[in-house]
């Protein structure tokens, strides 16, 4: 899980989470309060993941000729294995960082 650049404590999974969809908007500490923004490093490895994902949900319907409960086995797991990778993928920074 990231770690406070300011006050050094972990963040939740669910502030992970929040941090994750919310690249652009700084998030407060829940321990110190400092806004913590995502670093362009962890930023970049975040949006290949999601890219890779989207990919596999996209491309697996054409490739494995898959359609309706299948498909949706496919792709559940896919989204519920980067909910749960991102968070940890997550490095936080003081400063706004530019993503490129
Ligand atoms: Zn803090």
């Amino acid at each position: 899980m990231p770690t406070c650049k300011k006050c050094g404590e972990n963040w939740t999974f669910g502030s992970s989470i929040k941090k994750a969809l919310l690249y652009a908007k700084g998030t407060k500490c829940a321990y110190c309060g400092t806004p913590q923004y995502i670093s362009s490093k962890s930023g970049k490895r975040t949006n290949l993941i999601y890219v890779i994902a989207l990919l596999s949900v996209v491309l697996g319907r054409p490739l494995f000729d898959l359609a309706g409960i299948p498909y949706l086995m496919l792709a559940i797991p896919v989204i519920m294995i980067v909910m749960v990778i991102v968070p940890f993928s997550i490095e936080l920074s003081n400063e706004k960082e530019p993503l490129w």
